[in-house]
Formats: structure tokens, C-alpha cells, sequence
């Protein structure tokens, strides 16, 4: 493939890094990232890594926007409530970055479509607000071999953990929580509350670790998780070890 005279430009800002060039800002365009949750973290996720150009991204969310949603969900305004976030998000995307190509599914990630959806792309972010999908999506990349990003907010804390499952020995989103919540489906955000730029500071950071696992530069968290207190701001890079008695193992 060849870049436009007009997609240089617009990714000169990057092509210029050395550890970047043409050569990975082709990389970047190749990959194909799949976004689940159009939410708190979805938003900046979705914003960065379609204005930075992964080539193709796909966003799924069942849910339609609530005003409630909006003190974190940047990626929607005022008059979209009562719309579907995804095709929404999609809408907003496509003029950030027309080069993209971009696909929404207004549905839940369900065991019954989550291989149909999930083999048109390389690597998740899960930005979901609930353990049933985070575990569905764990479970599926584990199988997959696939490359997870996987975020959670509450209150002014948040955490970041980053899965590359073609390294033998990555953990797993159940070896750091190996007893499963009784309530899967609860959303923190409706219950315990969240502030606002949490969302941004967590999926942004998300969105770099996407970008490092498709260049293969730098160091990514896979094998640790990141905590971040954001009251104190203090940001703890914890060591997580695969565990062997972790489900996973049985996957
Ligand atoms: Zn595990």
C-alpha cells in the first residue's frame, strides 16, 4: 500500500518519530482493533486511535445515550440522547479521520457472536463497565491468542492490564481476579460513581498500549497492572503472574 500525499501529512507528526516512520504508521493502518464498549473509556480509546489512523476499528455497545452518560462519554453531545452509541460514535469518527474504515454493532458481546465478531480483528480493548464481558472477552483472546487492552474505572481510581496471549506465559484477567464476582453484571459507574476524566486518563493510556503492541516498541504492561489512584496520584505498576491453577489453563 501507498500513503496519499494528504495522509503523510497528516500523520507527519508520527512518521517523524524514529521508532514510527512510514513503516509503522503503514503498520498502524493494517492493524484491526476491535473497541468494546462505547462508554468512559470507549470514548478517548475510539477518538485516539482513529485520529492516529489503526485502519480499521469496530465499536460495539447495545446501549443508546443517556444524559447520564454524558459527563464522561465525550464522544457524544447534547442532542444525540436516545441514540445508539456505537452508530453514534461512528458517525463522530468518521469525521475525524475519513480514511477509516469503521464498522458498528449496536448488540452485546455474547458467547453466541463473539467469535462471528471478534475474528475480523487482531486486538480488543475492552472498555466494557461489567465482569460478564470482560471475562467473555478474556476468555475469547485467551483461546484466540489474541492481544487484549483491558480498562476499569470506579470512583478516582482506575486500573490498566495489557494480555499478549501469544507469549506462553501472559496471565490472564482471571489469574489477578481468581474468584469471580457474584454479581457479574453489576456497573460500577452507576453504582459506586465515577469522576469524569477518569475515563480519559485510563483510555488513553489503553490507546498507547495499543499502539505499542501493534509496533512492538517500547514496554507494555502485559504482565503487570497498572493502578492508579487518582486522588493521590499515585500510579503502581504491579507484577501479575500467571497462576496455575487459573482457569485459563482449562480454556
Ligand atoms: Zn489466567
Amino acid at each position: 500500500m501507498k500513503f496519499t500525499k494528504n495522509q503523510i501529512e497528516r500523520y507527519s507528526r508520527q512518521i517523524i518519530l524514529k521508532k514510527i516512520g512510514t513503516i509503522g504508521q503503514k503498520k498502524l493502518f493494517k492493524s484491526r482493533v476491535l473497541i468494546v464498549g462505547a462508554g468512559g473509556l470507549g470514548s478517548p480509546i475510539a477518538i485516539y486511535l482513529t485520529a492516529l489512523g489503526i485502519g480499521k476499528i469496530g465499536i460495539i455497545d447495545k446501549d443508546n445515550i443517556e444524559i447520564s452518560n454524558l459527563s464522561r462519554q465525550i464522544i457524544f453531545s447534547t442532542n444525540d440522547l436516545k441514540k445508539s452509541k456505537s452508530s453514534t460514535a461512528i458517525n463522530k469518527l468518521r469525521r475525524i479521520n475519513p480514511d477509516i474504515q469503521l464498522k458498528s454493532f449496536s448488540k452485546r458481546l455474547t458467547k453466541k457472536n463473539i467469535n462471528q465478531i471478534g475474528k475480523n480483528y487482531d486486538l480488543i480493548v475492552d472498555g466494557s463497565d461489567n465482569f460478564r464481558t470482560r471475562f467473555l472477552i478474556n476468555d475469547y483472546c485467551f483461546k484466540n491468542k489474541k492481544i487484549l487492552v483491558s480498562g476499569a474505572i470506579s470512583k478516582f481510581d482506575g486500573q490498566v492490564y495489557t494480555f499478549n496471549f501469544s507469549k506462553k506465559k501472559s496471565p490472564c484477567l482471571r489469574c489477578f481476579i481468581p474468584n469471580v464476582p457474584i454479581d457479574l453484571d453489576i456497573d460500577n459507574c452507576e453504582y459506586e460513581g465515577v469522576l469524569g476524566t477518569l475515563g480519559g486518563i485510563i483510555g488513553t493510556i489503553q490507546a498507547n498500549e495499543v499502539i505499542k503492541e501493534i509496533l512492538g516498541i517500547g514496554d507494555t504492561l502485559c504482565g503487570y497492572v497498572l493502578i492508579i489512584d487518582g486522588l493521590k496520584l499515585t500510579f503502581r505498576k504491579v507484577k501479575l503472574n500467571k497462576r496455575s491453577d487459573c482457569y485459563c489453563n482449562e480454556i
